[in-house]
């Protein structure tokens, strides 16, 4: 659930995902001059981060990866 990818090859470093996110899960990368996804398990599936990137470079997914344990 949450962050699930940056398109590095459209994003163009303007920070505003970074800005934007209220739970602090972006850094930027002051080498590459691009976002990085740093903090994965914070990540609360709000997509203020791909609603605001001017690239449409983020996707968000609502969905969980883990599958839940049934007990039979
Ligand atoms: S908002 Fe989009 S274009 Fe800007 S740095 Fe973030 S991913 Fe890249
Ligand atoms: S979906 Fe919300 S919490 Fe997750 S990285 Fe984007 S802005 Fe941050």
């Amino acid at each position: 659930m949450g962050i699930r990818k940056i398109d590095y090859e459209v994003c163009d470093g303007c920070r505003q995902c970074t800005r934007i996110c209220p739970e602090d899960v972006l850094r930027f990368d002051q080498e590459n001059h691009k976002p990085l996804i740093q903090y994965l398990r914070d990540c609360q599936a709000c997509f203020l981060c791909e609603i605001y990137c001017p690239r449409q470079a983020i996707y968000v997914t609502p969905y969980r990866e883990r599958r839940a344990v049934m007990p039979w």
